[in-house]
């Protein structure tokens, strides 16, 4: 069966490219009723936080991406890591070396002067003073001749010149494990079948491909991801826009926007723009995943997010637009017609919570331009026979409140906007809310008459 991981790094934000590449990985696990598996990849502990790590794991939560057993954290893996050098060790495709640093500057001087490109030359392989007690590190022996093929499901086939391949370190003089080394014999000991991950690392692959060769694992399948490009073709990064994930989850994202969109940039199933997260599982697959970079389009995202913002459920944006507003909403009116009422005309979460805040805080300043442009000679009196006229109801519904200002508007021989628009003013605090009717519906007939009396004192 079909096992993938994602295995980012704790030393920062979750990157909207790395969630991308958490996607596919679990796109593909889902498609294929596999599994999808995190490694948390803390081996350098200057760097990794706890932080970091549970900023990660809240992307993948909010972006829907769950993962199956509990993650691994490859700090903790150390001892196993030395277990697979040490056999490394025993077999001849690893050993010690002793050079200095001054040895490898002096070294690499040479070759310079040669004309090569620096790399170690396996001097160590046959040194044979091995000064006890002395710092060493341990490389590996790899092949001087032929090429490593990897046979990539995104890239196709690239082969790598033997040659090229110097003779990595595997455990460092302070006897920690380096990066290859430990991704080789996490992903084999999790029995990883698919690495999918970002096409910088296809440089490691060959070097990952001889280590799983000389432990005599099975080789998992590789799938390198192109990087996501700006709109000027540079690598992705902050002046594009924003990378991290919590980034978009604040501007008020829907995680399946964000989805469907990292989904579509790099992977397309025909003409089609929008997914359902059942049709991505159900249509995704690597061999449609484009060769080339692919580039960040704003307006793409920003079209999928309104039109995700439209279907949703009202009650699946409530929790979410209450986290945004930050404001308590106990003494309002119930949060979810609220948002129904706003989440069609909104982009985003972040907008429509702005968009609800006037519900829940009485506005005590008015927009000026507003208020200039709808408070004329004689609309203080429009408004206050409909104030009088509310008191004298029954009960209170926006429909009769609506009735009412046609009513007023009608005895007083002008258009409903000229009492519609000063209402929604003093009731919002500005010009723009959901129809005058929903409006003052939500906010009740004490609210209401409250902000009316207050708005023209
Ligand atoms: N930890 C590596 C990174 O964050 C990923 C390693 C891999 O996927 O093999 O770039």
């Amino acid at each position: 069966t079909v096992r993938t991981r994602f295995a980012p790094s704790p030393t920062g934000m979750l990157h909207i490219g790395g969630a991308r590449t958490a996607l596919f990985a679990w796109l593909y696990a889902r498609h294929h009723g596999g599994q999808f598996v995190l490694r948390i990849e803390d081996t350098d502990r200057e760097r990794s936080t706890d932080e970091a790590t549970q900023v990660i794991l809240d992307g993948l939560s909010w972006l829907g991406l769950n993962w199956d057993d509990e993650p691994v954290f490859q700090a903790e893996r150390q001892a196993e890591h030395i277990v697979a050098v040490d056999q490394l060790v025993e077999e001849g495709h690893a050993y010690r070396c002793y050079c200095s640093k001054e040895e490898l500057d002096d070294m690499r001087e040479a070759q310079r002067a040669a004309g090569k490109k620096p790399m170690y030359d396996g001097r160590c392989r046959h040194r044979s003073d091995r000064p006890a007690g002395a710092p060493f590190v341990v490389r590996f022996r790899s092949p001087d001749e032929g090429e490593t093929i990897v046979n990539d499901m995104v890239l196709g086939t690239v082969s790598f010149p033997n040659v090229e391949l110097d003779d990595l370190i595997l455990l460092r003089t302070d006897g920690t494990p380096t990066y290859n080394l430990a991704v080789v014999a996490d992903d084999a000991a999790m029995g990883i079948t698919h690495v999918v991950r970002g096409s910088d690392h296809l440089n490691n692959t060959p070097r990952q491909i001889q280590l799983y060769q000389a432990l005599g694992l099975p080789i998992p399948q590789f799938a390198h991801i192109p990087l996501i490009h700006g709109p000027d073709g540079a690598k992705m990064s902050k002046r594009h826009g924003a990378v991290a994930v919590t980034e978009y989850r604040e501007k008020g994202y829907l995680p399946h926007a964000v989805n469907n969109y990292l989904a579509r940039l790099g992977w397309s199933h025909g003409d089609e723009e929008v997914f359902s997260e059942a049709q991505l599982i159900e249509y995704f697959d690597l061999a449609q995943v484009g060769k080339g970079a692919s580039r960040f389009d704003q307006q793409k995202l920003d079209w999928l997010n309104g039109h995700y913002m439209r279907e949703a459920a009202a009650a699946d944006l409530v929790a979410e637009v209450a986290r945004l507003l930050a404001v308590d909403t106990s003494a309002g009116p119930d949060l979810e017609p609220v948002v129904a009422s706003l989440q069609e005309r909104s982009k985003n979460l972040l907008d429509l919570a702005e968009g609800a805040r006037f519900f829940y805080v009485a506005p005590t300043s008015y927009d000026e331009k507003a208020v200039a442009k709808n408070f004329k000679e004689g609309t203080a009196e429009l408004v206050e026979k409909f104030i009088a006229g509310i008191e004298a109801m029954d009960g209170f519904s926006g429909e009769a409140a609506h009735a009412l200002i046609g009513q007023v508007c009608e005895a007083e021989g002008v258009g409903m906007g000229k009492l519609a628009q000063p209402i929604r003013i003093l009731v919002a605090g500005g010009p723009v809310s959901p129809p005058i009717d929903l409006t003052l519906g939500l906010l009740g007939k004490d609210e209401s008459l409250a902000r009316l009396k207050n708005g023209l004192a």
